[in-house]
């Protein structure tokens, strides 16, 4: 086992990483920008090194700086978390290339799967199947109307280097194409530096099921079920439930099972997702997350198995300490994500928490960096916590979410905790019965 893993990091997730560590008896250290100096992570961890100034391509995506940070105090492994520097095959190469471990999967395998286009040509060479679309990038215009003719419409214009719902835009018809492609390439191109593009078929009203996978170095793969993250803003996820109130149990079984010989045929390592779109009792591949998500609690809520711990271990060569065969999902869970904005506007609203009480009890955890007296930096993304909450059955966790989210107090920003409160108040939401647009529509009404 390591002896001291660098986090590399912020936030509850670079927390989250440094309980497992200290669980399994192994050192941390946080790194940080100037502006997170009073952060809980760097207060929490055995070490801390300054690696830059505030903003995050200076600091938190600075690999010069993380890894004489991680040589400095004799790091045997780096966690990336998500974000940042997760999904940079580059960063995984180079960590591995001084001799220190990337809790990771393979470089390849994230240069893969972070490439849209190749990662829907690598799922339907193992079986795996895809939302109808254009076969790779189109790189004309006349290319893009021949393939949207052919899909038929609505199509979706996608970047092949997106993430975080950016680089997508909607044709409805013909007369649609060529400005849908054109936006989405000028977005692609400012957020990413690839204008690459895709089609896909729009889908109407599908739901966003993730299967979770974990796979070790000795061949085993696991899948840990479903969860459900319909419930988006700006193709952004609100609101997560495992395991999803949609799917039969025969339906689960079967995307379970793709999933996991799909995993397997790739030779895929350590802890990752396959994102699908649900339509009428089909599934459709839309893209692989080669790292840790933010929503994973709610799979280990309802598997009772610690993800990131395991995550560790595999990175260090141990075998997975289950088999498919010990999963069994007990009761409910759901995660509030709890962003620092307006709950009506979503404008951010950084600032200084001038209270700070965090909601608990039997079923319910609260994944935060949060304090009373913490002043939320404007630099980076604004969700400052993770309500979690576990029950018996749906309505049970549905019934501890209301209580919780009446616990939490969070003085002096706003916060999208009235948006979960009305949402509880919502009979399709009671009843599970919404879809991706669904949360979008709720809010225009
Ligand atoms: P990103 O990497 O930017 O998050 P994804 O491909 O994971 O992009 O898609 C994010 C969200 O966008 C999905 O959860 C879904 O809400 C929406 N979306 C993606 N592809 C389609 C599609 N073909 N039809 C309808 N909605 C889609």
């Amino acid at each position: 086992m390591f002896e001291k893993v660098l986090i590399a990091n912020r936030g509850e997730i670079a927390l989250r990483i440094h309980r497992a560590c200290k669980e399994l008896g192994i050192a941390t250290v946080a790194v940080h920008s100037t502006a997170d100096a009073n952060a809980m992570h760097v207060r929490l961890a055995d070490e801390s090194v300054c690696i830059g100034p505030p903003a995050p391509k200076d600091s938190y995506l600075n690999i010069p700086a993380i890894i004489s940070a991680a040589e400095i105090t004799g790091a045997d492994a780096i966690h990336p978390g998500y974000g940042f520097l997760s999904e940079n095959a580059r960063f995984a190469e180079i960590v591995r290339a001084h001799n220190i471990t990337f809790i990771g999967p393979e470089a390849e395998h994230i240069r893969v799967m972070g490439d849209k286009i190749a990662a829907k040509e690598a799922m339907r060479a193992v079986g795996v199947p895809l939302v109808p679309g254009s076969d790779g990038g189109v790189s004309s215009m006349e290319e893009a109307r021949a393939a949207a003719d052919k899909i038929g419409y609505p199509v979706l214009v996608k970047a092949a280097a997106g993430g975080g719902g950016r680089g997508m835009k909607i044709a409805r018809g013909p007369e649609n194409v060529v400005e849908a492609v054109s936006t989405a390439k000028a977005e692609a191109k400012a957020a990413f530096g690839d204008d690459t593009v895709y089609l896909e078929k729009y889908l109407e009203r599908p739901r966003h099921i993730e299967i979770q996978i974990v796979a070790d170095s000795k061949g085993n793969v696991v899948q840990l079920g479903e969860r459900d993250c319909s419930l988006q803003r700006r193709h952004q996820k609100v609101l997560e439930e495992a395991l999803s109130p949609a799917l039969t149990q025969k339906e689960r079984e079967k995307i379970g099972e793709i999933a996991r010989k799909a995993i397997a045929k790739l030779g895929y390592l350590g802890v990752g997702t396959i994102e699908f779109l649900y339509e009428n009792g089909e599934f459709y591949f839309i893209e692989m997350n080669t790292r840790l998500q933010v929503e994973h609690p709610i799979t280990e809520q309802v598997t009772r198995i610690d993800l990131v711990r395991e995550q560790i271990r595999i990175a260090a060569g141990a075998p997975l300490s289950f088999a498919q065969k010990d999963v069994v999902f007990k009761g409910h869970a759901i995660e509030c994500r709890i962003n620092a904005e307006d709950p009506r506007t979503f404008r951010p609203s950084p600032g200084e928490i001038t209270y700070f009480h965090a909601a608990g009890g039997p079923g319910v955890r609260f994944d935060s960096a949060v304090y009373t007296g913490y002043r939320i930096p404007p630099f980076y993304d604004s969700m400052i916590g993770k309500l979690i909450v576990f029950g018996d059955d749906r309505a049970h966790c549905l019934a501890r979410l209301r209580r919780a989210l009446g616990e939490m107090a969070l003085v002096g920003v706003d916060t999208t905790i009235p948006l979960f409160i009305r949402l509880l108040d919502e009979p399709d939401f009671q009843k599970g019965e919404y879809h991706i647009h669904w949360l979008e529509e709720w809010l225009a009404q």
